[in-house]
């Protein structure tokens, strides 16, 4: 077995803007795990608010190359053990852990889904993203993808009532909103009634993560479901969101990849949380990791290969919202040349 770290700049199709940055190129970390003529293909894009940089991930994945190419696991869970107890960077077990997926999938000749006894005919549809801009912008962004089925908004600014209201007037779709981190409380529960009049079906991550123990009171006054993201990193993380929201956002990057995201929907689905899946702007090479969870999932947010300019990867396609399978085993990916 060969371990190949590629890195390269995705272009954005438009600038990118949550609460605390904008971004302009996604730069990421492609690992390919070559063995005779298959190879396996995974991702973790870097993040700035995680500390994930391409420096620290090619060091991370690095410090596992000995352990990557000389163990010989039949199952993808077994590499993900081993490399967890020598590396805490999630974002290159994830990159390690797609790839050993897609890997996995390909020398078996089926795609990844179906090697867990899962069916893609209930899969749920993923929402558009539309990030941070000036109102106009906003509606125009959303125009350009107006037969998607379901919107998600970055929020956080000093209107985010009126941007709801105005990106109502143009679409009948339903809405998501995350505030990543910027509201308070009071502001979570005062906003919620009139967000779910305007046809918002839940809040991602109105309080900043350190403010967990406030969200008891938003949990029972909102009126609308509150979703964690930044408060739901890793399986450690899932029961302290009991009673503090209703359901979580598992990233891959964010808990190292799709064996401990299957623990998340476990634990999730234990606790009656609902199970969503996000994405961090990744290329076609994350997204259609995410495809192989999908039949498992409430809610999905995989346009990150939408919001690019240019891909790097064939693999799982989000046409207006549908994910689309590729006809290749694994997680289906083919990088392109
Ligand atoms: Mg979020």
């Amino acid at each position: 077995m060969e371990l190949i770290i590629h890195d390269f700049e995705l272009p954005l199709l438009h600038p990118f803007t949550i609460s605390r940055e904008t971004i302009t190129v996604q730069p990421t970390v492609i690992v390919e795990l070559r063995d005779g003529d298959l190879s396996g293909y995974g991702e973790a894009t870097t993040n700035r608010y995680y500390g994930a940089t391409k420096e620290q991930l090619r060091a991370s994945l690095e410090s596992l190359r000995e352990t990557v190419e000389k163990f010989d696991w039949n199952d993808p869970a077994e590499l993900w053990e081993i490399a967890h107890d020598k590396v805490e960077d999630t974002f290159a077990l994830c990159a390690l852990d797609l790839a050993a997926h897609d890997l996995w999938g390909k020398r078996l000749g089926k795609p990844v889904y179906e090697l867990w006894g899962l069916t893609t005919d209930k899969n749920p549809v993923s929402n558009y993203t539309i990030g941070i801009d000036e109102i106009d912008v906003m509606v125009s962004k959303m125009q350009e993808f107006s037969d998607w089925p379901v919107y998600k908004i970055k929020l956080g600014t000093a209107h985010d009532l009126e941007i709801v209201e105005q990106l109502r007037k143009h679409t009948a779709a339903p809405f998501r909103v995350d505030a990543n981190c910027a509201w308070s409380a009071q502001q979570t529960i005062d906003f919620s009634k009139p967000l779910a009049d305007l046809g918002v079906e839940f809040i991602e991550q109105p309080l900043p993560a350190d403010q967990l123990d406030q969200m008891e009171e938003v949990f029972d006054l909102s009126a609308l479901p509150v979703i964690a993201d930044e408060n739901c990193l890793v399986p450690e993380d899932v029961d302290a969101c009991i009673g503090r929201f209703h359901g979580i956002n598992i990233k891959l990057v964010k808990c190292g990849g799709l064996t401990p995201a299957r623990k998340m929907i476990q634990q999730a689905r234990q606790a009656e949380l609902k199970v969503m899946v996000g994405c961090m702007t990744e290329s076609t090479v994350g997204i259609s990791a995410i495809g192989q969870l999908l039949p498992m999932l409430d809610y999905v947010d995989m346009d990150g290969a939408a919001l690019l300019a240019s891909d790097i990867a064939s693999g799982c396609e989000v046409k207006q919202g549908v994910c689309c399978y590729p006809d290749v085993p694994g997680n289906g990916v083919t990088l392109l040349g």
